[in-house]
């Protein structure tokens, strides 16, 4: 049988990256994340990154064309195996094309996640987030024993995402009320939960779990 299809939604820094690649590894689904995606093409200096990189660092969306063009590629990639999309949908344009390309192969989202998180949570969290620069791994700087300690994965080297300085955060948070909050909305009728993104990181997947039951 084919696996699930699941939306997980929720502002920048709400965790849903982290708490998609558990889901994905726990369900055996494919975990999409157009944030990773998008970066990779940054740098790798693709047409796609090179077109996206400034909309990215100011902290505002990437148009909706480029964003449909990719998601459709991805989906292909993907055929049947269950998916969970992280980063997308984010406008309701978004959301109405996914529905039609996913009608189109008589397919459906089977849940639709919001991982619900303060905003003041958010930016406390998002100036202390490190990155590894190779996996991809996220760490928090607070438990680090120092700031510029390796991936403990595999040995990256730790950065901070340049969309992740206070004021763009700020920015984001913005961007995310005006144009994403819509989306949720959109899904409410469709079998959206919600579940609460504050506390262990292993309580939240064991709630996630729980819900997507
Ligand atoms: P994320 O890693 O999901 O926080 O995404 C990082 C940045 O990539 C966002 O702030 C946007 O600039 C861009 N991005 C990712 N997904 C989308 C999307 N579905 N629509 C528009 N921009 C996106």
């Amino acid at each position: 049988m084919a696996g699930k299809h699941i939306v997980i939604l929720g502002p920048p820094g709400s965790g849903k990256g982290t708490q998609a690649v558990r889901i994905a590894e726990k369900l055996d689904l494919r975990h999409i994340s157009t944030g990773d995606v998008l970066r990779d093409a940054v740098n790798r200096e693709t047409k796609l990154g090179l077109e996206a990189s400034d909309y990215m660092n100011r902290g505002l969306l990437v148009p909706d064309e480029l964003m449909l063009g990719l998601i459709a590629e991805k989906l292909a990639e993907i055929g049947d195996s269950g998916w969970i999309l992280d980063g997308y949908p984010r406008t309701l344009p978004q959301a109405e094309a996914l529905g039609g390309m996913l009608a189109e192969q008589d397919m459906r989202i089977d849940h639709v996640l919001l991982i619900d998180v303060d905003s003041e949570v958010i930016v406390k969290r998002l100036s202390e987030r490190r990155v590894c620069s190779k996996c991809k791994a996220v760490y928090s700087l607070s438990t680090l024993e120092s700031p510029d300690e390796a991936c403990r994965k595999c040995g990256g080297e730790l950065v901070k995402r340049p969309d992740d300085e206070e004021d763009t955060v700020r920015r984001r948070l913005k961007v995310y009320e005006e144009q994403t909050a819509p989306v949720v909305d959109y899904y409410r009728n469709g079998g959206l939960v919600t579940v609460k993104g504050a506390g262990g990181i292993d309580k939240i997947t064991a709630e996630i779990l729980r819900v997507l039951q």
